[in-house]
């Protein structure tokens, strides 16, 4: 029989960095919820989700609520009372200071698989920079709080939706 004898090098499947997991506990400081502007994207059933959570019609929540950003639907954001950028429009500041997402239980996809996006997880020096304003990430660096596995890391990561 006639073949290739020549051993083909042995494929090592590229390891993430995180591969030993990363830890996370969200502490609810709002901050990912406010700061530079940014976008909020979300799916037809996440806007029925919210419309109906909110009592109102699509056409009154997307008027409201939302925006279109180069044919995508994207939350709107209001100035931030301190003059520090921008609030998610569903961001409340209570007088004592606490910052509550209105819409928390149905709160977009994006919204729920902070900090695993994956511009986040492209390298320890990305994870370390999104951290910098997220104190889950910070003592989860530290290495204090929940310890997430890679293949859950990657679950999530993917169900992050791109614009
Ligand atoms: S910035 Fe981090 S710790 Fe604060 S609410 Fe957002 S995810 Fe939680």
């Amino acid at each position: 029989m006639q073949g290739n004898t020549t051993p083909s090098p042995a494929v090592t499947p590229k390891q993430d960095w995180y591969a030993q997991g990363l830890r996370f506990t969200c502490t609810q400081c709002g901050n990912c919820c406010t700061g530079p502007e940014g976008y909020v994207w979300y799916t037809d059933e996440e806007e029925l989700a919210m419309a109906e959570r909110l009592k109102v019609s699509r056409e009154q929540f997307r008027t409201r609520y939302a925006h279109q950003v180069e044919g995508h639907w994207s939350l709107m954001e209001k100035f931030s009372p301190d003059g520090s950028g921008y609030d998610c429009v569903f961001l409340q500041r209570t007088e004592e200071g606490r910052r509550i997402c209105q819409i928390y239980d149905v709160r977009p996809t994006q919204c729920r698989t902070w900090p695993f996006w994956p511009e986040n997880l492209k390298s320890p020096a990305a994870w370390r920079s999104a951290g910098r304003r997220c104190p889950g990430m910070i003592a989860g660096m530290e290495g204090v709080g929940k310890l997430y596995p890679v293949e859950q890391i990657r679950i999530i990561r993917d169900q992050t939706p791109l614009p």
